[in-house]
């Protein structure tokens, strides 16, 4: 897995050879050219309804909402969409329309308040903002444009399924790169605030085309015997608005022929299994919070009817070993695996594929196409396994950089295309990564990101704090929470329930502050910057001496 220079790639056997080409442009043309696994096979199941859509239905109907976005809308190659709706059969349908329009698909998370909608909507400029009648009260005058509901869209498409263009997909893409912008996603990155992370149609596809090849795939022949993926049912409960659910669920499982149920609304451990039972799920892929409600309330495999289930996958933020172990114990014989991505990488760039055992404590290996290596973020040398330092990653699937913000695309890129992920990991000699701490300042509560200088900035505006830096503090249930660290301006008595109670509504609820600690002083830089890792051993040694 690794060279002498260091640097680990897959031994996975793959084909080179990437489906760019000429009329393969954007995301959707290359699904579209795929083998269809059979006609009424399910792509998309409503488990709330049990409304199916086939592969068919589906390519029929983004073909249509394409159209419909162009000849009513006037969407054009370029323009930004903003998503905001929650995961329904129709976010990939809408998702698919706008890139085969080669118009750039901005999601967001709807429980952004509308300030944070305001803030996104100015560094994005989107044209259209197509959301649900109940969330757009957060949105209305946002942009001269009216909104598009997502309801009346679909409904609109189901019922007056007129005109009858032929291959509208293939209608306003000619102007088209695939090196053209296709999704703009929002993360901190390694510091600092939200930015927009562009991916490519070329990043999107290299990722859809090797999750396709590695989960077996329509006409991928990948060893493991071609097609076998496309008996694969997959359990959806992860946010579509995000890299990770997006990744698999738009891209990669969509690509591999197999079937996704949807399972919308908050995450219970019972509506989950309530599905995969109903619909013979196999795999589901989770963050860890999700897990660790499957395996508090015990729902034992044999006994709960979950046989089908074959594998779990966690991804978006660490997973304990713990919970690890009680999952093993609450469902023996479904193996649980870790993969590991970022929004900056498309989706996941490890994988455990390959890597055996039922349980294991590795993120795995890094998928074909990529290549990993750890730097000594002292000296920035590559180095050999079992040494921990900063992993980085180059590859295809690497963002084109951030949104008008080439000093922060420099930041995480180098001149030879290595993107610092922040994240502390080792290798070992079979390949395997696993990761150690995270070095970035970025928070994760229940694997969403939270960036800590949103908070300051917010905070600072306080007229009782003098000085304020947001870190992280684990907690059983959400992994870690946000945690103010203030210091009070002389004279002030300002409480932990105060600063809560101020940073509460301004802020999505993910991203509340809850934990106050209070300190003299933030250690910071001659420049002004927060000395992070100093400000974590000055709270590790407060929490000593409590
Ligand atoms: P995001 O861009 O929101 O997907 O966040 C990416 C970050 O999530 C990574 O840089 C890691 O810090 C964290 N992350 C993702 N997957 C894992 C994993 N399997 N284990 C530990 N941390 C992870």
């Amino acid at each position: 897995y690794e060279t002498s220079t260091g640097i680990y790639h897959s031994l996975l056997p793959f084909p080179t050879h990437l489906p760019l080409h000429s009329s393969v442009l954007t995301l959707p043309s290359y699904l579209f050219s795929l083998p269809l696994p059979s006609v009424s096979h399910p792509c998309f199941i409503d488990a709330s309804t049990g409304t199916t859509l086939t592969f068919t239905s589906l390519r029929h109907l983004v073909s249509l909402a394409a159209f419909r976005l162009l000849s009513h809308h006037g969407l054009k190659p370029h323009d930004v969409v903003l998503l905001v709706a929650p995961n329904s059969l129709y976010f990939p349908v809408v998702s698919l329309a706008i890139l085969s329009l080669g118009a750039i698909l901005s999601p967001a998370n709807p429980l952004l308040t509308r300030s944070e909608f305001e803030s996104q909507i100015t560094d994005c400029s989107p044209s259209l903002i197509v959301t649900t009648k109940s969330l757009s009260s957060k949105m209305s005058n946002l942009i001269p444009n009216p909104l598009l509901f997502i309801e009346d869209f679909i409904s609109d498409l189901l019922t007056n399924p007129k005109p009858t263009v032929q291959a509208p997909l293939k209608l306003p893409c000619e102007r088209m790169k695939t090196s053209d912008p296709a999704v703009l996603m929002y993360s901190s990155g390694t510091t600092g605030k939200s930015k927009g992370v562009i991916c490519t149609h070329a990043n999107l596809i290299s990722m859809t085309h090797v999750l396709s090849h590695v989960w077996g795939g329509t006409g991928t022949g990948n060893g493991a015997g071609a097609d076998t993926g496309t008996r694969d049912v997959y359990a959806c409960v992860l946010p579509l608005f995000h890299m990770f659910g997006f990744s698999v669920f738009v891209m990669g499982v969509l690509a591999t022929g197999a079937t996704s149920v949807i399972v919308p609304d908050r995450f219970t451990p019972d509506r989950l299994m309530e599905a995969v039972r109903k619909y013979s799920v196999t795999r589901v892929p989770v963050v860890p919070p999700m897990l660790v409600m499957m395996t508090r309330k015990g729902h034992v495999a044999g006994g709960g009817g979950a046989g089908s289930l074959k594998e779990v996958v966690s991804s978006g933020a660490p997973l304990a070993r713990e919970h690890m172990e009680r999952f093993a114990r609450c469902f023996p014989g479904v193996r649980l695996s870790q993969c590991y991505g970022l929004t900056e990488t498309s989706g996941p760039v490890t994988l455990c594929d390959g890597v055996e055992g039922l349980l294991h404590i590795s993120i795995g290996r890094v998928i074909p196409t990529m290549e990993a290596k750890i730097m000594d973020i002292s000296n920035g040398e590559s180095l050999a396994p079992n040494n921990i330092g900063e992993l980085c990653l180059r590859g295809p699937s690497v963002m084109q950089g951030y949104l008008r913000n080439k000093e922060a695309t420099s930041i995480a890129i180098d001149k030879e295309g290595w993107l610092r992920t922040g994240d502390l990991c080792y290798i070992d000699s079979h390949g395997c990564v696993y990761v150690v701490d995270r070095i970035k300042e970025l928070i994760k509560y229940k694997a969403y990101q939270v960036a800590p200088a949103e908070l300051e900035e917010i905070l600072s505006s306080h007229q009782e704090i003098q000085d304020v830096a947001v870190t992280s503090h684990p907690d059983e249930e959400a992994g870690e929470i946000p945690m103010a660290c203030v210091v009070r301006k002389s004279g002030s008595k300002i409480k932990e329930i105060d600063i809560i109670v101020f940073i509460r509504d301004k802020v999505a609820p993910y991203k509340k502050i809850r934990k106050v600690i209070f300190l003299d002083s933030i250690p910071r830089s001659p420049s002004g910057k927060i000395l992070r890792w100093r400000l974590r051993s000055r709270i590790s040694n407060l929490n000593k001496i409590d």
